[in-house]
């Protein structure tokens, strides 16, 4: 096994920043670059050296030199994490001595490979590692943090169980009983098999508000120009706390932020307004917008509710979802906001009134945005399924008991009975790692961010 080296702090100027080595060649690479052949820190504990270039006298950094020794530490393995002055010049300079020392560059998740091999924990565990770093709003990190701590692999490990014993009856029946099973045991394993696969349906159905909460919900508002868009965008900003400022990537024709509603991450994007145009800046503009209606999960239409509606708003009310998309009547504080309030029925969006002056209505607007969605507030909601991937697993396990189940009551052999069953307790394995392949396990990890 070869030695690691990453930073483990971001890019960029910080107080401190870490540069993290895992592997056996961990504490020889850190007594050649602190020039002390007899440098052995106890366990866990820190110790200030001088880190110099290799044969050179001139210092490089003073810094807090942490060892961990095998097999207690993140990976499993010999760790040294050294705590620089977070300059970035100097912490380049110290990976590259490392890797001059025979180290190599880590690949993203690597470290948490490494302890997923040593068996540190499990392979949600290790996911739920990456979905902590990357959640948005307090509730998404608690999720992450609940799976970290085993939630998830212990809600599984009852249903892997009663399969388990399952599988067990209907094979010694195959082994040792002449005749088939009795009707009466039969009657019994069918019974099992309906409470697990109920089970089972009962955690992947969280999955609906659980990804929301680690992928967010993307709002688009879309409408013409001067229907009020930016005002209500900016309002609703105002009114929450934003996550991230400024989202790199946008462009002036569409602006994104993102705030958190309810602890649901949601992603606002303002577009330039639809309409017809010859000139080719604005509609390139216009290709951005549709793009970025086409993306959203919901789209925000604003209307001028003080006007009569145009061409251009029937445009944009045509792409409205029913059940799904909101058409917010703005400018509710106008005189003459009547006019469109009379044909809100023609509306099959559900409408709301608004005023991005003052401010009426926003309220039921941000209700309707996760309305949809699931009304349960997320930050007080139970333990929830937040992966794709383990959503995806859980149904196909289901599916699998459900098709053995029927073959059961159909009165099919038992070997016909276990297929399903076998075929599921691999797809539990799958989310565990127990089952999981390489080539799935290096798909997850590319998600994961180097240093990790
Ligand atoms: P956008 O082009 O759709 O983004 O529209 P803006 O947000 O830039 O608003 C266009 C104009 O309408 C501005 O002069 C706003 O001050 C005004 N406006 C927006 N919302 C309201 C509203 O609720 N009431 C009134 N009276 N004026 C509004």
């Amino acid at each position: 096994m070869d030695t690691i080296v990453a930073l483990g702090t971001p890019a960029g100027r910080s107080a401190i920043g870490v540069v993290r080595l895992s592997g056996p060649a961990s504490l020889s690479i850190a007594r050649s670059i602190v020039g002390d052949s007899n440098f052995r820190p106890g366990p866990s504990q820190s110790v200030l050296k001088s880190i110099r270039s290799n044969g050179s006298s001139s210092i490089l950094d003073r810094a807090l030199l942490t060892f961990f020794p095998a097999p207690n530490s993140y990976t499993g393995e010999d760790v040294v994490e050294i705590s620089c002055h977070g300059s970035p010049v100097i912490l380049r300079q110290v990976v590259d001595l490392t890797l001059a020392l025979g180290a190599r560059l880590a690949g993203p998740g690597e470290f948490t490979l490494r302890a997923l091999g040593n068996k540190k924990f499990n392979l949600s565990q290790a996911e739920a590692i990456r979905d902590l770093i990357n959640a948005q709003t307090d509730a998404a990190a608690q999720q992450a943090l609940r799976q970290l701590m085993g939630e998830l692999s212990a809600r599984l490990e009852g249903s892997q169980q009663r399969l388990i014993h399952t599988i067990v009856q209907l094979e010694s029946a195959i082994e040792f009983v002449e005749d088939d099973l009795p009707q009466l045991r039969r009657q019994e394993i069918a019974e099992e098999l309906k409470d697990v696969a109920t089970d089972l349906s009962r955690l992947a159905s969280t999955f609906e508000l659980g990804h929301l909460l680690r992928d967010g919900l993307k709002v688009t508002f879309a409408g013409r120009p001067n229907v009020g868009k930016s005002s209500l965008f900016n309002m609703l900003l105002a009114s929450e706390r934003a996550i991230v400022t400024e989202i790199p990537g946008t462009t002036r024709d569409t602006i994104t932020e993102r705030i958190s509603l309810n602890g649901v991450p949601v992603v606002l994007t303002d577009t330039a307004g639809v309409r017809e145009s010859t000139d080719r800046i604005e509609k390139m503009g216009v290709e951005r917008t549709q793009q970025a209606m086409a993306d959203a999960d919901l789209l925000v239409i604003v209307i001028d509710g003080s006007e009569d509606l145009r061409p251009e708003d029937l445009r944009v009310l045509s792409q409205a979802r029913p059940g799904r998309d909101i058409v917010a009547l703005n400018k509710s504080d106008v005189p003459s906001f009547d006019i469109l309030e009379r044909s809100r029925s023609s509306f099959e969006a559900r409408t709301i009134n608004v005023s991005a002056v003052t401010g009426v209505g926003l309220e039921t607007l941000r209700a309707a945005i996760l309305g949809p969605f699931g009304s349960v507030d997320a930050s007080s909601a139970g333990f929830l399924i937040t992966d794709a991937r383990h959503y995806d697993l859980l149904v196909r396990t289901r599916v699998e008991i459900q098709s053995s189940l029927e073959l059961l009551q159909g009165g099919a052999s038992e070997e016909l009975v276990l297929v399903g069953l076998h075929n599921g307790l691999g797809f539990l394995g799958q989310i565990t790692g127990e089952t999981t392949t390489d080539e799935i396990l290096t798909e997850i990890f590319a998600t994961f961010c180097i240093g990790k």
